[in-house]
């Protein structure tokens, strides 16, 4: 008892205010429908450990489809979007909030990772097809009960302890994904798999449980996973249960990787810098040693854009040339020239895998400064100094660019002086 009343105050502090008064409205709604509501999963977890979610997912034991309606309308919700087949339903409240309404229910597999044939049961049986303990709690939203910790696995105990555990021994078979997730909560809050559940991942791995998915959920948790904040630490626990060589036989860190992944960190804020997306650089480091064939392989299962592939494959062949002109190039009109032409990810790529502090501070020059630098003057320019338009103007303002980048301190009048000077007749 007392345990409970703690958890409660616990959950109470840590509600924002909006968030419990949203919960009140819940109550009210499943008073009148006398359908008894949780909120479950990744917020409950969060709450516990004091980390801001905003993801609300609850579970009614009853025709959650319904609730989601009735509950949208006491919002005054934005909309609510229905799913009959699982009667499930989502309320947008707003831009910012969004609660998924789920019924509970039971799931069983006909076979391993065949989709589930779901029927409506209780929340417990709710909590027990869920993927870990930590996830598998929820609370209570009742007029007696309000706040009251539901964790028939032990959830809390694990969340206390750091642990990352499965509810049974066949869930990795029912579905691999869960071995991804696992490894991505593990690095999230820094847990550790409990011994049984770390023995059952890596031999679903083994036995090639993961080759049954479909590309596209392997892709998902990728991209999930490498987006955490720590991703080098992530691609390190996948590498050791196995899941890299899963998904095509030579990903595998080597040291020419391990190096890479070693000064991306360094050079992390250039991710966001260069515009790029934080997983397609890790999996592009993860790629670095393989051939033609493989990568479009690997490209294809993932579904990388067209556009990008050829980017990306131009920079790849041109990388080693691109290194030579570097090593001639002081000026900065040849620094640019030699860079203008790959795309921000092959920028990146060539910074932290340039095996000299010379080139590499280049490298660090262009993205820094070079690429930033606009033109001073432009076509109007030329037209005001008397050229006529045609195919030439491309070259002149090409040439003024040139020299206005090796030549920083000039001003425009300056620039249009050298153009004159040059004696150009068109
Ligand atoms: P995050 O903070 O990354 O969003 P989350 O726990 O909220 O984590 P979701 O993918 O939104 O993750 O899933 C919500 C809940 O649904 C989980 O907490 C878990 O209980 C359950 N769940 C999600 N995926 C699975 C799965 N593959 N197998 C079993 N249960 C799952």
């Amino acid at each position: 008892k007392k345990f409970e009343d703690n958890i409660k105050t616990v959950l109470k502090n840590r509600m924002k205010e909006d968030v419990l008064q949203l919960l009140l409205k819940i109550r009210e709604v499943s008073e009148v429908r006398k359908e008894k509501v949780y909120i479950v999963g990744g917020i409950v977890r969060d709450l516990l450990l004091g980390i801001e979610n905003f993801d609300l997912d609850i579970v009614v034991e009853g025709n959650g489809m319904n609730f989601a309606k009735e509950l949208g309308e006491k919002l005054n919700a934005k909309k609510v979007v229905l799913h009959s087949k699982f009667r499930t339903g989502v309320v947008i409240v707003d831009e910012k909030l969004k609660i998924d309404v789920a019924s509970s229910r039971v799931e069983y597999y006909e076979y391993p990772t065949s989709l589930p044939v779901v029927e409506y049961g209780n929340i417990k049986q709710d909590l027990y097809r869920r993927d870990f303990t930590i996830n598998a709690m929820a609370i209570e939203i009742d007029y007696n009960k309000f706040g009251r910790l539901i964790d028939y696995f032990k959830g809390y105990s694990d969340l206390k302890n750091g642990k990352i555990r499965i509810l049974h021994n066949f869930s990795f078979v029912e579905d691999p994904t869960r071995i991804i997730r696992g490894i991505r909560f593990a690095v999230r809050y820094n847990f550790e798999f409990d011994a049984e559940t770390k023995r059952f991942a890596k031999l679903s791995v083994e036995e090639g449980f993961l080759k049954r998915l479909t590309w596209k959920r392997v892709k998902y948790e990728i991209e999930l996973i490498l987006n955490e904040k720590n991703p080098k630490k992530a691609i390190y626990m996948l590498e050791e249960y196995g899941v890299l060589k899963a998904i095509h036989k030579s990903i595998k860190l080597t040291k020419k990787t391990e190096v890479a992944f070693k000064n991306l960190e360094k050079y992390k804020e250039y991710i966001t810098k260069l515009n790029l997306k934080q997983w397609i650089v890790y999996f592009l480091v993860l790629l670095e040693d393989l051939n033609s064939e493989e990568l479009t392989n690997i490209f294809f299962k993932f579904h990388f854009p067209n556009k990008f592939i050829e980017k990306y494959k131009f920079g790849k062949i041109k990388r080693e040339k691109i290194i030579d002109e570097l090593k001639s190039s002081e000026k900065k009109s040849k620094i640019y020239n030699s860079l203008k032409k790959l795309s921000g990810d092959l920028i990146l790529l060539l910074l932290i895998t340039v095996d000299s502090e010379k080139e590499e501070n280049k490298i660090l020059e262009y993205i820094n400064e070079i690429r930033n630098i606009k033109p001073l003057i432009m076509g109007k320019d030329l037209i005001k100094l008397g050229y006529k338009p045609n195919e030439n103007f491309k070259n002149i303002l090409n040439i003024s660019f040139m020299y206005q980048l090796d030549n920083q301190e000039l001003c425009k009048e300056e620039l249009l002086q050298y153009i004159k000077n040059l004696n150009i007749f068109l």
